[in-house]
């Protein structure tokens, strides 16, 4: 069964200027590294949608925009291209769900931006608008009434806004692995038996992320045995990527991939959904995305 790959040419027209590391280009490396996948047009995704995890006067600002930009932090521009943008960003996850709890596809892959990890209920930073990925997981729950849902974020920045939306809602287990201290300087001191954050240091190893994910991410995931696993996917940990200090490479994006597919397997029927969250180094994100999606599209053992 081939993979979802969901995308749509809208998430091109979100521009925050020149030298903007959160680029379209990002989108046009990974593009070429599809194969075998049945592509799907992003929808938009609805007010309704939306409003389960975001706050409705938020919504408004973000969907209304329509002239000049404005800085809603310091690194995050919303122009009158990013409602667009966002709402198909979040749309890729609402039919992503769809098409896999719907058995059309084991694995779906959401190629799209502007990334969300970091967008908080009522408030945009670092690169996110809408927090796309708890948009899906808040479908999954809410349309399907599952009970147990898995996202594993290996992005190099802590995803503090999906850790926020879902702090109080043991249905979701958030498996988190981030450079520490380092932006957004959150994570490390949450004390929460479905929240599991895995500060990394600076100068991290693939070997030494490889351990931390084995002794502190799969047990977790084990006991909590989950009915589908969404991956907020990253690769900003990449060696290359000079918006970290951690020394993944490629391999070790396979192998996460891998031991996240496992658990999947065995108590998910396999049902993954990932989608892309930062990775700025274009040759790095390229090859890493590659290797995720070769884990998942052809269960290759990894070494
Ligand atoms: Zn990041």
């Amino acid at each position: 069964m081939p993979i979802a790959y969901l995308y749509h040419p809208d998430c091109l027209q979100h521009d925050m200027g020149d030298g903007h590391p959160e680029n379209a280009a990002r989108l046009n490396v990974i593009e070429e590294q599809i194969r075998n996948s049945l592509d799907y047009e992003a929808p938009l995704a609805t007010y309704k949608q939306l409003a389960r995890v975001h706050d409705a006067k938020y919504i408004d600002k973000i969907i209304n925009h329509t002239e000049g930009s404005i800085y809603l932090d310091p690194d995050t521009l919303l122009t009158p291209e990013t409602p667009q943008a966002a709402l198909r960003a979040a749309g890729a996850l609402i039919h992503a769900t769809d098409l896999v709890l719907s058995n059309k596809h084991k694995v779906a892959f959401c190629n799209i931006r502007p990334p969300g990890h970091h967008a908080l209920v009522a408030q945009a930073m670092g690169f996110c608008f809408f927090n796309n990925i708890a948009v899906g997981v808040a479908h999954a729950i809410e349309k399907y009434a599952l009970t147990r849902v898995a996202i594993a974020d290996f992005d190099v920045h802590h995803g503090n806004g999906t850790e926020a939306i879902f702090t109080d809602d043991p249905r979701v287990m958030l498996c988190s692995s981030f450079q520490h201290p380092f932006y957004p300087y959150a994570g490390a001191d949450t004390n929460s038996d479905h929240i599991i954050n895995v500060p990394l240091a600076a100068n991290t190893t693939g070997k030494e992320f490889r351990q931390a994910i084995t002794k502190h991410w799969l047990p977790a995931l084990h006991k909590f045995a989950p009915q589908i696993i969404f991956i907020s996917a990253g690769f900003d940990a990449h060696e290359k990527d000079n918006m970290s200090m951690i020394r993944l490479h490629a391999t070790d994006y396979a192998w996460v991939t891998q031991e996240i597919l496992k658990i999947a397997d065995k108590y998910a029927e396999g049902r993954i959904i990932s989608t892309l969250e930062g990775g700025y180094h274009l040759e790095s994100l390229g090859q890493s995305v590659a290797a995720h999606l070769k884990v998942l599209t052809e269960k290759n053992e990894v070494l």
